[in-house]
C-alpha cells in the first residue's frame, strides 16, 4: 500500500472516501442545507471560535487570496512576516492586489521573533494589518501565534493568518488569541480531499469588510454570509467533499480536539528523533519545529530527487521534496490529518533501507528498526 507522506494532499480513511462518493443532491435543497449547517458548526468547534464561518470550494490559495480581498483596499500598508515560502506567497497576494507591503523576512527554517514584529509595528504606524503563515509547510517551522498575536493586539491591528497547515492539528484558538480572519484547506489536516477552504471572520475583520475595497466577487464574504443564511453557498460547492467533511468531523469529534493535537505531537516527535538515529538532520530550529510536517536536510554527496524516486519506485513511500530555493536541499515527511505511529515508523524504515542504496552510510543504531 502507498504511504503518502507529503503535507497535503493527506490520506484519506476509507470511509470518508465512501461518503465522497454518494450522489449528487441539489445545493440548493433541504439535504444540503442540513450537512451545510452541521459542517458550518462543527468546524467552530475545531476553530475555537464563535466567529463567522464560510466554506468557499477552493484550494488554501484562495482563502488566503480571501483574507486579503475582504478586508484590505489598494494602497494599504501590511506587514507580511515571511518565514518560507508560504509567507512569500501572502505576500504576492497582497501585492497582486495593490497593497504597499512591508516585511519581515527570515532566513527559511527559522520562526519568526515577536518582538520584532513589536519593533516593525511600532516604527511604522500606518500599518493595517499583519499577515501571518502559522506553520510554513515549506520549512517544517510553527511560528509562535500565540505570542505574535498577543503583539498585534496592543498595537491593534488586523490580524489575518495562514493555518492551512496548521489547524485541526496544531492549536490554533481563533477567539482567545484574538484572530481576525483563519484560513484553511481541506486538504491538510482534515482528512478529506482538496476542493474546500474554510474561514473564520472576527467582528473586527468584518469592520474591515465594511470599507474594504479591493476587487473581489467569488470570495466575496458578503455573499458568502448573505446565502448561509439561507442554508446555501453562494457557488456551486465541491458537494462530494463535504460529504466526506462531514464524516471525517464526526471521526475527529469522537477522537477528541485535544487527543488530535496530541497524537500529532507524538507522532512529530518519533518523526524528528527517527530522522536524527538515521544520523540526518532536521532543517528546521528545532525549538520550533513542526508537528504537521518535518524538513530534513538532504546529506551531503546524496541526490534528494533520487532518494524520492527510490522510495516511490520501490518501496511506495512518497514524500514531498523542497520548494523554491530549497529544492534539492531538503525532502519533507508529512504528518497531518489521517496518521498514525504506525505510518511515519514506516516511513522511517524505507528511509532506513533506502538512504544507503543512495550513498548515505546510516549509523548502526539507526538501521535497527
Ligand atoms: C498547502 C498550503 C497552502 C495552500 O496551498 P494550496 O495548494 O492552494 O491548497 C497555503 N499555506 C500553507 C501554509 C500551506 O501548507
Amino acid at each position: 500500500m502507498i504511504n503518502l507522506r507529503i503535507p497535503g494532499p493527506t490520506p484519506v480513511p476509507p470511509e470518508v472516501l465512501e461518503a465522497n462518493a454518494r450522489p449528487m443532491i441539489n445545493h440548493r435543497g433541504r439535504e444540503f442545507a442540513g450537512i451545510l449547517d452541521r459542517v458550518t458548526s462543527r468546524l467552530k468547534e475545531f476553530f475555537l471560535t464563535k466567529n463567522d464561518l464560510f466554506i468557499l470550494t477552493t484550494s488554501g490559495t484562495g482563502v488566503m487570496e480571501a483574507a486579503v480581498v475582504n478586508t484590505l483596499s489598494p494602497g494599504d500598508r501590511v506587514l507580511v512576516i515571511s518565514i518560507g515560502a508560504f509567507g512569500d506567497r501572502f505576500a504576492n497576494i497582497a501585492k497582486a492586489y495593490g497593497a504597499d507591503v512591508s516585511r519581515l523576512d527570515y532566513e527559511w527554517g527559522k520562526a519568526a521573533d515577536p518582538e520584532d514584529v513589536r519593533r516593525a509595528l511600532a516604527a511604522d504606524p500606518a500599518i493595517k494589518a499583519v499577515l501571518v503563515t502559522h506553520n510554513e509547510t515549506a520549512t517544517g517551522v510553527t511560528n509562535p501565534l500565540e505570542d505574535i498575536a498577543r503583539v498585534v493586539r496592543e498595537f491593534d491591528k488586523l490580524l489575518l493568518v495562514d493555518a492551512v497547515s496548521s489547524l485541526s492539528a496544531i492549536p490554533v484558538r481563533t477567539d482567545d488569541w484574538g484572530l481576525d480572519f483563519v484560513v484553511t484547506g481541506s486538504q491538510k489536516g482534515w482528512m478529506v480531499p482538496p476542493a474546500l477552504g474554510m474561514v473564520s471572520v472576527s467582528p473586527r475583520a468584518w469592520e474591515a469588510h465594511a470599507k474594504a475595497k479591493m476587487p473581489r466577487f467569488y470570495f466575496d464574504i458578503s455573499a458568502a454570509k448573505d446565502y448561509l443564511g439561507r442554508g446555501q453557498t453562494a457557488w456551486t460547492p465541491a458537494i462530494s467533499v463535504f460529504y466526506g467533511l462531514e464524516l471525517a468531523l464526526d471521526m475527529m469529534a469522537r477522537e477528541g480536539l485535544e487527543n488530535i493535537f496530541a497524537r500529532h505531537r507524538r507522532i512529530a516527535q518519533i518523526v524528528r528523533d527517527g530522522v536524527k538515529a538515521l544520523g540526518l538532520e532536521l532543517f528546521a530550529d528545532e525549538r520550533f519545529a513542526s508537528d504537521t510536517v518535518s524538513a530534513v536536510k538532504v546529506p551531503e554527496g546524496v541526490d534528494g530527487k533520487a532518494l524520492q524516486k527510490l522510495c516511490e519506485d520501490e518501496y511506495d513511500l512518497i514524500i514531498a521534496g523542497g520548494q523554491a530555493k530549497l529544492a534539492g536541499k531538503i525532502f519533507r515527511i508529512g504528518h497531518l490529518g489521517f496518521v498514525s505511529e504506525e505510518d511515519v515508523r514506516a516511513a522511517l524504515d524505507v528511509l532506513a533501507k533506502a538512504l544507503p542504496r543512495v550513498g548515505f552510510a546510516v549509523p548502526a543504531a539507526g538501521s535497527g528498526g
